[in-house]
């Protein structure tokens, strides 16, 4: 396919919009998706957040059978580096560690990286998600306008941020 747009990097095959990859939802593997409800319900943004990304990242390596590093190197990007089998996360951003963990399970395929991570965060962390607002595929946080406020309320008290 020919580049169309300057600006856009050959490999990034990015989504333009949320809607494109929330909808049908993806369907995960049972362990993996324990793996993030047990971590949705640790609350990821209270406490030591770094313990409980590698937590989270040991655990869904372990659902998925993979061996990859996970480090942070706070201030550079975040990026996953397929020859080292190694993701640089930049940020406690739990979007981030699931987009750059999809990477790790399926290479530079942008969409499915933000198809598999959006999904993900919204089935275990409605409320924030319904928070976020999107620019093309990516997401941004916080925001207004939350979706079925209400339901989700009611269904996620517990979720934290
Ligand atoms: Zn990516």
């Amino acid at each position: 396919m020919p580049r169309l747009k300057r600006r856009r990097s050959i490999r990034g095959n990015y989504p333009t919009a949320a809607n494109d990859v929330i909808d049908p939802p993806m369907v995960f593997k049972p362990e993996a998706a324990n793996v993030v409800a047990r971590f949705a319900r640790s609350k990821p943004w209270r406490g030591d957040q770094l313990t409980k990304r590698e937590k989270l990242h040991k655990a869904l390596s372990k659902a998925y059978g993979i061996d990859v590093t996970m480090e942070f190197r706070l201030g550079m990007g975040s990026f996953y580096d397929s020859k080292k089998r190694l993701i640089v996360l930049a940020t406690p951003s739990v979007i981030t560690q699931l987009h750059e963990f999809a990477h790790a399970l399926n290479g530079s395929d942008e969409e499915y990286a933000v198809r598999w991570s959006l999904n993900m965060f919204r089935d275990h962390f409605p409320l924030s998600f319904s928070r976020l607002s999107f620019k093309g595929h990516l997401a941004l946080k916080p925001i207004r306008k939350p979706f079925e406020k209400q339901k989700l309320k009611r269904k996620n008290e517990n979720e934290s941020e």
